[in-house]
């Protein structure tokens, strides 16, 4: 007689919030390199094995045509290029012949053929050298088949589904069909890696760190995953089920009117990267900008774009927001957003190094154009345009950036708070900036020296930590001190307990994914701020980032409620 299993209930963190109920697939592991030298016994039928090669090719070619006729634009043309490379008739002819006069095994016969193919169209650069990357994923496909394993990459299914991962990389997530992908769900990761924001911009239910998940979870498997409690359910009941779907059918909106249970305005802001993406923003209700990162204008350049390129894409974002407020940050290059024109890339520690404003020391008149376009662009919109600079750490940094934008007509000019020594001379900074806008994702980094582009220090990099919210508590009663506003702009303020949390440490705006604002503003509609007090006051008498949240979480059930 079978039995039901009973819920098994996986606790990890919650990344991106949202309930869903699915069936669970698994993320196939990496393909490896086979063993080089490895050969077949004289005795094997060597024939036969180099006609396995083919019959791979035909199949990998065919897999992808499907995966590419059920796709569509660009990811359909990309599929159906990489079948082509999987059917070209010079790399099976290669790899046969490896195995027919070397007597390699076929898999190791088809690494290698595939390797001499890659390094040849590395060789020739440019288009060439780009699609190097398409035939390593032939190369991966065609070892999987012949050794009897999964296809690599997100699986293929009729049906949407959770994948499941150890660890998933950030540009897989960026390609995801959300259609198909419901909701992520891995072993490993931390709550601030790309992949997490990844999941959060794009609206993915997301748990990560759910220690023993690929190990309990099969194919299959019916899964709830709460990306709020960062829980995973596997095997739920009826009762767990139809709440998750019940709270998964809820379209939550936002009434562009940010404010706490008691009335308390709190102005929620969307952060912006693409000009192009500012009408999105909009639409998503955003009562503005809260941070414009200039960086994507730049990006892939030899040399800075000329001021009237940036006027074209700053007035495409002032216009989505016409009359309403945007945040502009001026150029944050280096560490993590290198570019050539303007940051070494001999530093020993480039997040340490000449990086944010540091670099208008060394090249003022990147500054100063960018300032010009600014307030061109300013001049033509009717958006409030408030300029705020990246990385700042000191008193002279701020007040000469200040009189920079001055002399430009930029009258409000702020500071992004993202260093521990800025925060703690928040008093004497914001004597000198109109504004200050608390950079949680740096700010968390230093704070802690933790890297928050590695995952091996990913449980570090945590902007619960009481440590970050001090140095929040500490930027906000300086902000009072002087009568000037305190916002948020890093992750932080896309996590609706923890955006709860800021509200009550003093921040009056938070700016976050445009996805996130209505799930937010849900929460603090349900909150008071004598609540907001309470929760932050309990955040920072916790002794670590796990207490602080899980404090917090038990004291606001509206997030069980929401699902959030
Ligand atoms: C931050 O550091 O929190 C921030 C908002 O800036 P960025 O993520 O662009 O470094
Ligand atoms: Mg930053």
């Amino acid at each position: 007689m079978s039995t039901t299993p009973s819920p098994t209930v996986l606790q990890g963190l919650g990344v991106s919030p949202g309930r869903v109920v699915a069936p669970a697939v698994l993320m196939p592991p990496p393909v490896t390199e086979p063993p080089s030298g490895r050969r077949l016994p004289p005795s094997d039928d060597h024939r036969a094995a180099a006609d396995r090669i083919a019959l791979a090719s035909e199949r990998v070619r065919a897999a992808l045509d499907a995966a590419a006729d059920g796709a569509e634009g660009d990811a359909a043309d990309v599929l159906h290029a990489t079948a082509a490379i999987a059917a070209d008739p010079t790399l099976v002819a290669d790899a046969v012949q490896r195995v027919m006069q070397d007597h390699l095994v076929p898999e190791r016969a088809v690494w290698e053929a595939a390797e001499e193919v890659a390094a040849q169209f590395e060789a020739l650069g440019g288009l060439f050298a780009e699609r190097t990357r398409d035939i390593h994923d032939v190369r991966d496909r065609l070892v999987a088949d012949l050794t009897g394993r999964p296809a690599p990459g997100i699986p293929q299914r009729d049906e949407p589904f959770v994948l499941v991962a150890v660890d998933l990389a950030p540009a897989l997530v960026a390609t995801l069909d959300t259609a198909r992908v419901l909701a992520i769900a891995t072993s490993a990761g931390g709550p601030t890696a790309h992949t997490a924001i990844l999941a959060r911009a794009r609206g993915i239910p997301a748990v990560v760190a759910a220690r023993g998940l690929d190990a309990q979870v099969t194919d299959g498997d019916l899964l709830v995953v709460d990306g709020g409690a960062g829980t995973v359910t596997l095997h739920p009941d009826d009762d767990q089920v139809a709440r998750a779907k019940a709270l998964a059918a809820v379209a939550r909106t936002f009434d562009g009117d940010g404010r706490t249970a008691d009335g308390r305005r709190v102005e929620l802001l969307a952060n912006v990267g693409a000009p192009a993406d500012a009408a999105d923003a909009a639409a998503a209700g955003a009562q503005g900008v809260g941070l414009f990162r200039t960086e994507f204008e730049f990006l892939d350049r030899d040399e800075a774009p000329s001021i009237d390129e940036q006027v074209a894409a700053y007035r495409q974002v002032f216009a989505a927001f016409a009359g309403r407020k945007v945040v502009i940050r001026t150029l944050d290059a280096g560490a993590d957003k290198p570019l050539p024109f303007l940051t070494a890339d001999d530093e020993a520690n480039p997040a340490l190094g000449v990086r944010g404003l540091r670099t208008a020391a060394t090249h003022p008149e990147v500054l100063e154009d960018q300032l010009t376009a600014i307030a061109r662009a300013a001049a033509a919109e009717t958006a409030d345009v408030w300029v705020m600079a990246p990385m700042v750490a000191t008193v002279a940094e701020t007040e000469d950036f200040v009189a920079r934008c001055a002399q430009h007509g930029l009258t409000t000019a702020g500071v992004m708070v993202e260093v521990p020594s800025a925060a703690l001379v928040a008093d004497r900074i914001l004597a000198h900036a109109a504004f200050a806008s608390i950079g949680t994702n740096d700010l968390t980094q230093y704070a802690m020296a933790a890297d928050r582009l590695l995952g091996a220090v990913a449980h570090l990099s945590d902007a619960w930590h009481p440590a970050v919210l001090r140095l929040v508590a500490e930027t906000c009663r300086g902000g009072a001190a002087q009568g000037r506003p305190v916002g948020v702009c890093g992750e932080a303020a896309a996590v609706p307990a923890l955006a709860v949390v800021l509200v009550g440490l003093g921040v009056s705006s938070l700016s976050m994914t445009p996805r996130a604002i209505a799930d937010v503003a849900a929460v603090l509609q349900t909150t008071t701020y004598d609540e907001c007090v309470r929760l932050a006051t309990l955040a920072l008498a916790a002794e670590s980032a796990a207490d602080a949240r899980e404090t917090v979480r038990a004291a606001l059930p509206v997030l069980a409620e929401l699902g959030l």
